[in-house]
């Protein structure tokens, strides 16, 4: 494996991925069950679900909505009056026969999306995004196969990308982005672990130079965003082989299995199925009318690269710090509420840099939806330690007072009298009765120890509870110890 990168300088990896988006529906896509998640097999049907002779489609206006939102935040083109069709396979978790999805007219072409890789900007463009409902699921327990059709229906967007992308990272971080986008924008939640985000990867390799693309292969199952990695870059190294021992790689479909971290040939082209696809006769077409896209359109929040973008201009932000803050849209509105509850931009970075190390640390993983901590209180806190009334260091203690207890942090300081103290006379004659006291560490730093500095502002800090302003607290010592 170690001579895969030396290999990778003489082939590039082409890489498209097509990702099943589970849209945020309460109701599936053509009839009225619900889409929870966990609940008993086969509790969540109708005849619909079922296939039965006579059941009718009927589309859930809402699914429309969420996948015009994607549509519109990649910057694709909105078809004004697309079709279902129907795409023909025979499985025992698909009773009609075939799933309802979208064939020559999709929803959306064309647009892309975002993402920032090694500190570059790179757009992904997209080929399409269409609906379609999701089938059921084949559950294999022993020698008996059951089916749970609760998942069938299920409203889907599948959002399919040109070949755009030249790597097993560039792939991990565009499904990044994807998921991001898809929470940001309230499209759906993208749980992978509930299959709500699900992964299919073509990859092929060729020649550096070459224009002309490889054979691919297509991994299925992918459902994770290590094993979206790991399975891409286990398949390229595989192709790379073949060819480079003059073989020729199969167009066929493999499926990644996580547990063996390997994949397997699923069916080759001669089997890939022909979905002899044809617009569902039991659906209208469907019209994207003018109030609908323009609420998607005036309710399109400002979107994660840009605001990513933004907390570095205004704020100042390095850009890692900007991208954590900007991971999901509840911390980003936070930073911003934070800033303007304190009405001044310079305190952003603080804000932020405290945002990321103590209210992170309190939160410990649970989504800042939690946070025990209002904005505006944030702010307040760090405006005391900007405007120096409070040291960093007592401000930790004050947050820590905060989340327990829900006060104000000037309130908390004020009880406890935790002012910092600046005042440079009482401040200095703390340092002359400090100095008094030690006389001996006098005589060495004086004598060239200057490590000792640090000792007294210890002592110093000690003898005051924290409370001694630490950048003047050293400016005076410094001075009554270089005077003799
Ligand atoms: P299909 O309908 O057979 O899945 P599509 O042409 O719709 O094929 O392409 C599906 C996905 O495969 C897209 O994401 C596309 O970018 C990608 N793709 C197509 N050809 C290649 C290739 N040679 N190498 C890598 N990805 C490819
Ligand atoms: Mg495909």
């Amino acid at each position: 494996m170690s001579d895969l990168a030396t290999l990778l300088e003489s082939w590039e990896p082409v890489i498209g991925l097509e990702v099943h988006v589970q849209l945020a529906c309460e109701s599936k896509a053509f009839s009225p069950s619900a889409t929870s998640f966990g609940a008993p097999p086969n509790s969540l049907t109708d005849p619909t679900v079922l296939g039965l002779p006579g059941a009718l489609p009927t589309f859930n206006a809402h699914a429309l909505e969420l996948a015009l939102r994607l549509g519109v935040a990649t910057g694709a083109k909105i078809r004004a009056r697309c079709r279902f069709a129907r795409k023909h396979y025979f499985y025992p978790d698909l009773p009609k026969g075939y799933q309802i999805s979208q064939y020559d007219e999709p929803l959306c072409e064309e647009g892309g999306i975002e993402l920032w890789l090694g500190g570059v900007r790179k757009k992904v463009r997209l080929q399409r995004i269409h609906l379609e409902e999701d089938a059921g699921k084949n559950l294999h327990h022993g020698t008996a196969s059951l089916v749970d059709l609760n998942r069938a229906g299920v409203p889907l967007c599948e959002v399919v990308t040109l070949p755009d992308l030249h790597s097993a990272e560039e792939a991990a971080e565009y499904m990044r982005a994807l998921h991001r986008l898809v929470r940001w924008l309230g499209v759906g939640e993208g749980d992978m672990e509930k299959g709500q985000l699900r992964c299919d990867a073509n990859v092929s390799v060729r020649r550096r130079g070459e224009d002309r693309l490889g054979v691919r292969t297509e991994l299925k199952n992918i459902n994770s965003f290590r094993f979206v990695h790991r399975a891409i870059e286990h398949e390229i190294a595989r192709q790379v082989r073949i060819l480079e021992d003059g073989g020729q790689v199969e167009r066929e479909t493999r499926l990644w299995d996580a547990d063996a971290g390997v994949s397997q040939p699923m069916r080759s082209k001669e089997e890939i199925a022909d979905y002899r696809y044809f617009p569902d006769p039991d659906l209208p077409p469907l019209a994207v009318d003018g109030p609908t896209m323009r609420k998607v359109i005036t309710t399109m929040p400002e979107l994660p690269v840009p605001r990513l973008e933004r907390f570095m201009r205004e704020y100042g932000l390095p850009f890692d710090d900007a991208a954590l803050l900007t991971d999901d849209r509840e911390r980003a509105d936070y930073l911003d509420e934070a800033v303007r509850a304190a009405g001044d931009g310079a305190l952003a970075r603080p804000i932020a840099s405290f945002m990321l190390t103590e209210l992170l640390r309190v939160l410990d993983g649970q989504p800042i939806a939690k946070a025990p901590v209002a904005p505006a209180a944030l702010a307040e806190l760090i405006a005391l330690v900007a405007g120096e009334v409070i040291s960093g260091k007592i401000a930790k203690d004050v947050f820590a007072k905060m989340c327990a207890s829900g006060e104000g942090a000037q309130h908390i300081v004020d009880r406890d009298d935790l002012r910092q103290i600046s005042d440079e006379a009482t401040l200095r004659g703390l340092c002359e009765e400090l100095l008094a006291a030690h006389p001996r560490q006098v005589e060495q730093y004086r004598a060239g120890k200057d490590s000792l500095l640090g000792f007294f502002v210890g002592q110093l800090m000690k003898a005051t509870g924290g409370k001694a302003n630490p950048a003047l607290s050293t400016k005076l010592l410094e001075q009554l110890l270089a005077a003799t």
